[in-house]
């Protein structure tokens, strides 16, 4: 076994090997750039771009044409939703999105109330879900967007995003969502849910780091983005800027596999999710799942400890790589929007953990997991007790 285990793949994954492989000519030998027009290091760059384009396109079932790279999901959220503020403005200013967003979506969307644009943040139910009525009530004749994300990165819930999608195109509403931690988990397609805009990344599903993708329907309807930066007329001037071409091939080669593994690694992933919760359930007591485990990617597993801070688990276990919540988030002191969002006290939040399972993780190293958790969380049980005697 590999110490620390890696339990933290929504934060991010391992590059896989096969991955990297691909990727090494595109530095060494065919380091082209993909717009030079005038020589064979240009035009290989520029085919192996397209061939990425294409798997990408196929694994979210649109038109390669609907496809621009970008540094990753944070710029693909950004590109999203302030470029359909921009490019919407004239038909209104009214947003829907959720309060369990990342901040991406969440940060960008306060970037444009302060901007003037009017905010409706849906709540939650203890169980994660969106009430969709409430979606429905929300939209008015100035809304011009609705951005839901498609799984979450904390608790792992799965919002129904083709229903909402069926409430978007009704009420002719943009909608964006953010597949991020949903790309190779669930199956993931952008015509039978009516996703209008999709934005997702590689360094989630085993490809490398700062590269994404952004999905813009181009017809039924023909969606127009502002885009976020100008100059030189890359990826049609929605996202210009010299392709990083062995990211994109990387990223390319990352979806082709896990297109390929689907089926076996959802199933594999989640069976080891599962032993990792009745195990855990079985030896300790008070320990609570937090959101829906029915409506839930097969990868995340986020319980709370009764009685233990998330913060000193992590500290006196060292041997596992865990988190208490998102990366982006794990520096603030803050209990998690996501876990407060579902109803939990902020001492409750402050007791959970988020484990996340991957392609590379075993059997062996989930009960190892199992056991040396049990062991920290009683320990840590027995000090908290002893604390609060002596008070
Ligand atoms: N959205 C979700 C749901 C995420 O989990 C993440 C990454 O943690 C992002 C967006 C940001 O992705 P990136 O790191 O590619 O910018």
């Amino acid at each position: 076994m590999k110490f620390p285990i890696y339990l933290d793949n929504q934060a991010t994954t391992p590059v896989d090997p096969l991955v990297f492989e691909a990727m090494k000519p595109y530095f060494l030998e065919k380091y082209g750039n993909a717009s030079s027009k005038n020589h064979s290091y240009g035009w290989e760059a520029e085919s192996a771009v397209e061939y990425a384009r294409k798997i990408t396109a196929d694994f979210i079932n649109c038109d390669p044409k609907e496809i621009y790279f970008t540094s990753g999901a944070t710029e693909s959220i950004n590109l999203a939703q302030l470029g359909a503020a921009e490019s919407y403005s004239k038909k209104g200013n009214h947003i829907i999105t959720s309060v369990i967003e990342h901040s991406a979506v969440l940060d960008s969307i306060q970037f444009l109330e302060r901007k003037g644009f009017e905010i409706t943040r849906l709540p939650v139910n203890r169980e994660g879900m969106l009430d969709l009525d409430q979606l429905k009530d929300s939209i008015t004749d100035k809304t011009i967007l609705v951005s839901i994300m498609t799984a979450n990165n904390e608790i792992g819930t799965i919002n129904n995003i083709s229903e909402i999608g069926r409430i978007c195109r009704e009420n002719y509403v943009l909608f964006h969502t953010d597949a991020t931690q949903a790309i190779g988990k669930i199956p993931f397609d952008v015509q039978s849910s009516n996703v209008d805009i999709a934005s997702f990344t590689s360094h989630k599903v085993y490809g490398p780091k700062g590269i994404g993708a952004i999905f813009i329907r181009n017809k039924s309807p023909r969606i127009k983005l502002s885009p976020l930066f100008y100059g030189g007329g890359h990826e049609r001037s929605i996202r210009p800027g010299t392709l990083n071409v062995p990211g994109i091939v990387g990223f390319g080669k990352a979806l082709e596999l896990s297109k390929k593994y689907f089926d076996e690694e959802t199933k594999r992933i989640g069976y080891l999710r599962n032993i990792l919760y009745k195990g855990l359930k079985s030896y300790l007591d008070d320990v609570y799942v937090n959101g829906s485990m029915k409506e839930r990617i097969p990868n995340n597993l986020n319980l709370c400890f009764k009685n233990i801070r998330s913060e000193n688990f992590i500290s006196n276990l060292r041997e596992v790589a865990v988190s208490t919540g998102a990366a982006c988030s794990s520096e603030s002191l803050k209990p998690s929007h996501v876990l407060k969002a579902i109803g939990l006290s902020d001492e409750l939040a402050r007791s959970s953990i988020r484990f996340s399972i991957g392609r590379f993780n075993t059997e062996e190293e989930i009960n190892y997991v199992i056991e040396k958790s049990t062991e920290t969380i009683n320990n840590l049980r027995i000090i908290s007790s002893n604390i609060e005697i002596k008070e």
